[in-house]
């Protein structure tokens, strides 16, 4: 097991004339055995990133440590790393006994019956004994995929590095092994580091999360703590579904002016706004409560446009001014229990509790309440 450190790593390609910035002074450090899911959006840099750690990409600056150990310029196969791909990478000429033993036999002196009774023990872990003497075209997706972890898990590395590793699987196979993952690496206690763009798993599966985008790090932390007190606005919207509601507003002494609705905030709150005044309110729309009749100034009247039944719960759309064009008000999305009944059109009162609202500076992003 060990320690992983990022200190201020750049990664730069040159296309043409062009630089582009793939990785942008990213720092972090994972702890040993800790299990830390790198989410973002395409092209934001969590392959390149996994790249360089797996030393399949050179670093243009920075510093790559493992277990304290700077390894900028240590070969892939020198690292003690295993990877896993989306794609599996297994060898089709090569039985799954082989694909597993493969690495052993390359990078250890291992007599084979010892190697064998690796490979059988972590064929036994995960459920595929019975597959050993397949070709992997013989296997079905998941299959293979727990056939590319087996490789990478009976090499008992320092550290798992895994790369979308589940994306090529339906959704109910990939629910179940998310959870496995998740076992598995509890129990070998490996520390991994594990990128995806799919906010289901890094919510899930991490013990913390690191969120990119453009390169840049947004922000590293439990999932709960991103999802309920983002840094920024980008990491707002990008946790969550549906997204964040977002409403461009200005601070005029106590109240959040917006364009077609204005927000009372307490003392409490307008400390944390310091100078700043072009503003994002921010709402998530599980905060959103439809209530009898308005009462207070944090309650408003509005017209549902949409509503999606998704069982459980109901996605309403809402907007605002009940006289205005719904293709031109300012919109509202709010998740309700799936009881409640409402219909295209009916008016409604939608509370937005103070408790529940996040502030963004309208200029940098950056979270202020
Ligand atoms: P995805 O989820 O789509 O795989 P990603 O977050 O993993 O995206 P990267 O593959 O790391 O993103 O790419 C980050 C940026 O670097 C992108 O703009 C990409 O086009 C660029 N990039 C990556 N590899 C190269 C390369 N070999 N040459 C030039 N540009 C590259």
């Amino acid at each position: 097991m060990a320690t992983l450190e990022l200190d201020s790593i750049t990664k730069t390609f040159q296309d043409g004339d062009e630089e582009i910035v793939a990785v942008d002074d990213v720092s972090l450090s994972i702890d040993d055995g800790e299990f830390l899911v790198v989410v973002g959006p395409s092209g934001c840099g969590k392959s390149t990133t996994l790249r360089m750690v797996a030393g399949l990409e050179t670093i243009t600056s920075g510093t790559l440590s493992i277990d304290n150990r700077v390894v900028n310029h240590v070969k892939s196969q020198d690292r003690d790393i295993a990877m896993v791909f989306q794609s599996y990478a297994l060898y089709p000429h090569m039985s799954v006994r082989q694909n597993m033993s493969f690495g052993l036999e390359e990078s250890t002196d291992l007599p084979d019956d010892e190697i064998n009774r690796m490979v059988s023990e972590t064929g036994e872990m995960l459920g595929i004994s019975d597959l050993l003497d397949r070709k992997p075209s013989d296997l079905s997706g998941g299959q293979q995929q727990r056939v590319a972890l087996g490789r990478a898990i009976v090499r008992d590395p320092e550290v798992f590095l895994m790369d979308e590793p589940l994306s090529n699987l339906d959704a109910k196979l990939r629910a179940e092994m998310r959870t496995e993952l998740q076992r598995l690496q509890n129990d070998l206690g490996v520390t991994t580091v594990y990128v995806t763009h799919d906010q289901t798993e890094a919510m899930t599966m991490g013990d913390r999360i690191a969120i990119l985008d453009g390169g840049e790090l947004q922000q590293i932390a439990s999932p709960l703590k991103c999802y309920h007190e983002p840094a920024n606005q980008f990491v707002a919207s990008f946790l969550g579904e549906p997204s964040m509601n977002f409403f461009d507003v200005a601070l005029d002494g106590d109240r959040l002016v917006g364009d077609v609705f204005e927000y009372p905030i307490d003392d409490e709150v307008r400390a944390d706004l310091g100078e700043a005044t072009d503003l994002v309110l921010g709402i998530r729309p599980e905060a959103i409560k439809l209530v009898e009749s308005k009462s207070d100034a944090h309650e408003f009247e509005m017209t549902v446009d949409v509503v999606e039944p998704m069982g459980d719960e109901n996605t309403v759309y809402l907007h605002f001014d009940p006289d205005a064009d719904p293709e031109s008000a300012e919109t509202l999305v709010a998740t309700i229990d799936g009881f409640t009944r409402v219909s295209e059109g009916d008016s409604v009162v939608a509370r937005i509790p103070q408790d529940a609202i996040h502030i963004f500076d309208g200029l940098t992003g950056e979270a202020l309440h």
